[in-house]
């Protein structure tokens, strides 16, 4: 039987409570979802401004449709490079207060291709502990000595940068996600660019988690550490809080023209559908033009945040409006969000590999379009079933 390992595979994840499933939501991302006919309330989705199904973004989608068709034909560099990618990198590069902006068709396409491309054998790629996995699976492809430091520990970083030094490599770079994606920390990167500047390294974060979300103007860590100028590769998504699709790059002009070059993810791919951009751009201006969703964000972030504490249950270090709810065991993760999903809360259960082994945890995510009654029903439910489980 060749294809046995397929059986064996699915029951070895079965027996580690590692097996996932999809599950079908009907309908648009709001703080309300439909999943088999039934409404629930969501809290594990990343449209934390609530731009996902913002008119706005579908009537920038429609109008695009209309005009500029919906597939774009080929890659960027053969005729795909449409005014619509132009628009959206001169607004991003504008707002992000950098010289220039690359788009890529997502997060995880952008870290692969952005990494890759720059760095080869011969270079040291250091890297948090806990970054995405798009950025290891980047690091690895562009054959450099990869080194991982423990999670945001500046002081293990500054041993391992002379180390470096001494071993001689080509280019040396820091990676690191500005808001971690699983634990909602933010990374030091006052002193990760100080470390940087004295041991002669580039930086590279990504802002997922932050863009919309973090700084004065919602344009991530970079603006809300002043370091805008300072960081030379910043990436993030339109995908999370712009509602849209999508990543960028930004940093220097020279930087954007060699990842036009060099990185194969934007090389060897169809260019985003015009429709998907525009819708994009769109999401990108609102966060600019209403920083009233922000703060809303943040009341719900803060509201929910003291409440889970106060009950009592391990939220790590969490500064931002993702909550992980730590319950250390994978089984105990999928229980706890099988019986929210039962009292109509949907909470999705992260375990290993997303997380390290004994840190399986529910990854509460808030959103600036959860009323006050939502939050406390949420909170009601999590402490019910959280003593139930023994949890609190
Ligand atoms: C979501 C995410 C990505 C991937 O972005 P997509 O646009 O969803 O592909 C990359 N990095 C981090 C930290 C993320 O959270």
């Amino acid at each position: 039987m060749k294809s046995a390992f397929l059986q064996t595979t699915l029951e070895d994840l079965e027996k580690k409570d590692l097996r996932r499933r999809l599950r079908t939501v009907e309908g648009p991302q709001g703080p309300r979802i439909r999943i088999d006919g039934r409404e629930y309330l969501n809290f594990c989705s990343n449209n934390y401004l609530g731009l996902a199904d913002d008119p706005r973004l579908i009537e920038a989608a429609v109008e695009s449709l209309k005009s500029e068709g919906f597939g774009s034909g080929a890659s960027r560099l053969v005729c795909g490079n449409l005014s619509a990618h132009e628009r959206l990198e001169e607004e991003c590069a504008r707002f992000k207060g950098t010289e220039d902006c690359l788009v890529f068709t997502s997060g995880y396409m952008a870290n692969v291709g952005i990494i890759s491309g720059l760095f080869e054998r011969g270079d040291v790629i250091f890297s948090d502990r806990l970054n995405h996995a798009s950025i290891i699976d980047g690091s690895q492809l562009s054959g450099a000595e990869f080194k991982r430091y423990p999670h945001a520990d500046i002081h293990k970083l500054e041993e391992m940068l002379p180390e470096a030094a001494v071993a001689g490599f080509k280019k040396k770079v820091i990676i690191t996600d500005s808001v971690f994606s699983m634990d909602g920390d933010i990374a030091p990167l006052d002193k990760i660019v100080e470390l940087a500047r004295r041991y002669d390294s580039l930086v590279m974060i990504d802002e997922a988690h932050a863009f919309g979300v973090l700084g004065e103007h919602g344009k991530g860590a970079a603006e809300l550490f002043g370091l805008a100028k300072e960081i030379d590769i910043q990436m993030g998504t339109f995908s999370k809080a712009a509602g849209g699709f999508g990543a960028y790059c930004c940093g220097s002009k020279e930087l954007i023209d060699v990842l036009v070059n060099k990185a194969r993810s934007f090389v060897y791919t169809t260019a985003i559908p015009p429709s998907v951009a525009a819708a994009s751009l769109r999401g990108l201006q609102i966060i600019e033009q209403e920083p009233e969703r922000r703060r809303q964000l943040w009341d719900n972030t803060h509201f929910l945040l003291n409440g889970l504490k106060a009950a009592g249950f391990e939220t790590l270090n969490t500064q931002t409006p993702i909550i992980p709810v730590v319950v250390k065991e994978a089984r105990t993760a999928v229980e706890f969000s099988r019986r929210l999903l039962e009292r109509g809360v949907f909470v999705s259960a992260i375990r290993p590999p997303t997380v390290p082994v004994h840190t399986a945890r529910l990854r509460v995510t808030v959103m600036a379009t959860h009323t006050r009654q939502d939050l406390q029903e949420a909170l009601g439910q999590l402490q019910h079933i959280g003593k139930d489980l023994c949890l609190i």
